[in-house]
């Protein structure tokens, strides 16, 4: 997971597959349809951007990114991604439950 320049996370509510591998996708962090730009020309990743390599991609995006709530279940998902208790996954996967309700 990657936080990117416009506030997505790659991983979570931004994915940049190879043209037309994807017909759709869902965010991982709220559960919408997420939106589809085809055949982007831009750089895909930050390694790709440091050595200035574009190339062309698809991006799906959720149309939730960047609200309060949204934000916060991202929150919520790193926090998950980074724990070894499953005590704990399961106290924020209930809030994160809660937050989407
Ligand atoms: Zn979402």
């Amino acid at each position: 997971m990657d936080k990117n320049y416009n506030s997505t996370w790659t991983g979570l509510d931004r994915f940049t597959p190879d043209c037309d591998t994807e017909e759709k996708i869902y965010c991982r962090a709220c559960g919408s349809k997420m939106d589809i730009q085809r055949r982007v020309h831009d750089y895909r990743s930050w390694s790709d951007f440091t050595a200035r390599i574009k190339s062309y991609f698809d991006v799906f995006t959720c149309p939730n990114s960047g609200k309060p709530w949204h934000d916060q279940v991202i929150a919520l998902k790193i926090e998950i991604s980074k724990t070894a208790s499953t005590k704990i996954e399961r106290i924020i996967q209930e809030e994160i439950d809660y937050i989407k309700q």
